[in-house]
């Protein structure tokens, strides 16, 4: 029974959880990955981690989130349903309950590459829980700016697909992010306000509690493909080209995704 397993912070990403509990369990990397998973060779996907059953089986019964509770609330399958007409839910539950999987419709959407944070974020998880993590809400495809404080999102070098079981050290935020200095989007300016209005909206889309801001399936993808996130294979229109970005973003540190868009 695994019972010095993390308490999740609010909208943290699982990955994040998995981390921290390296941190705190002072193991090898390979002890603990075939604690966590039962195997130490496999590649973790920050968006939608598997073997989660192995980890329910080792939890204590009383432990909270559930598997599910984790899946729904701590990983990016919720959003993801809102965007695939065709989604599977289910068979996408079950396929991080155990082995890797098909990521079927899921691979045409085009993640963030390296997992991202909010500087101002940093500071009041510092202030409030004591540490950095890495949060969900952030993650979002299409979401560029922390809604909350209204600041550019930063990337770091940590790739969100391919975290090797072994190697939770570097994807821990607490090892790996210096928050850099927050930039704070300008409100004056019209496209600054779109991108806003856009990651507020994709936020709340995935909010515990739905609210008056949800939308439904088609517009979340509107959203999204706005945001210019979607691959070239689910865009019906060719991406804009970099020279076509607006001129108020270029220099920012998002427009990077931009650049490998349209490579
Ligand atoms: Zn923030």
């Amino acid at each position: 029974m695994l019972s010095t397993f993390p308490h999740v912070y609010p909208d943290e990403l699982l990955i994040s959880v998995y981390a921290r509990f390296f941190l705190r369990l002072r193991a090898t990397p390979e002890m603990t990955a075939r604690l966590l998973f039962g195997c130490s060779t496999i590649l973790l996907k920050g968006d939608l981690p598997h073997r989660l059953s192995h980890l329910a089986a080792i939890l204590p019964p009383w432990y909270r989130p559930t598997v599910r509770e984790m899946i729904e609330q701590h990983t990016l399958l919720p959003f993801y349903k809102l965007c695939r007409p065709y989604y599977e839910y289910e068979k996408h539950i079950m396929g991080m309950r155990t082995h890797p999987y098909d990521r079927g419709t899921i691979s045409q959407l085009r993640t963030v590459s390296t997992l991202r944070y909010c500087a101002l974020c940093c500071q009041e998880d510092r202030d409030q829980v004591g540490e950095y993590y890495w949060h969900r809400s952030h993650q979002i495809p299409g979401v560029q700016v922390c809604p909350i404080h209204q600041v550019f999102l930063e990337c770091s070098e940590i790739p969100l697909l391919k975290i090797r079981a072994t190697d939770l050290m570097s994807a821990s935020a607490a090892t790996s992010l210096q928050p850099a200095a927050p930039r704070r989007i300008n409100l004056d300016d019209q496209d600054h306000r779109r991108i806003l209005r856009i990651a507020s909206e994709l936020v709340a889309s995935i909010a515990p509690v739905s609210s008056e801001h949800s939308r439904d399936r088609c517009s979340i993808y509107q959203l999204v493909k706005e945001s210019l996130y979607l691959t070239k294979h689910c865009a019906h229109k060719p991406p804009i080209t970099i020279t076509e970005i607006p001129k108020a973003f270029i220099g920012q540190e998002w427009t990077r995704n931009l650049v490998s868009l349209n490579q």
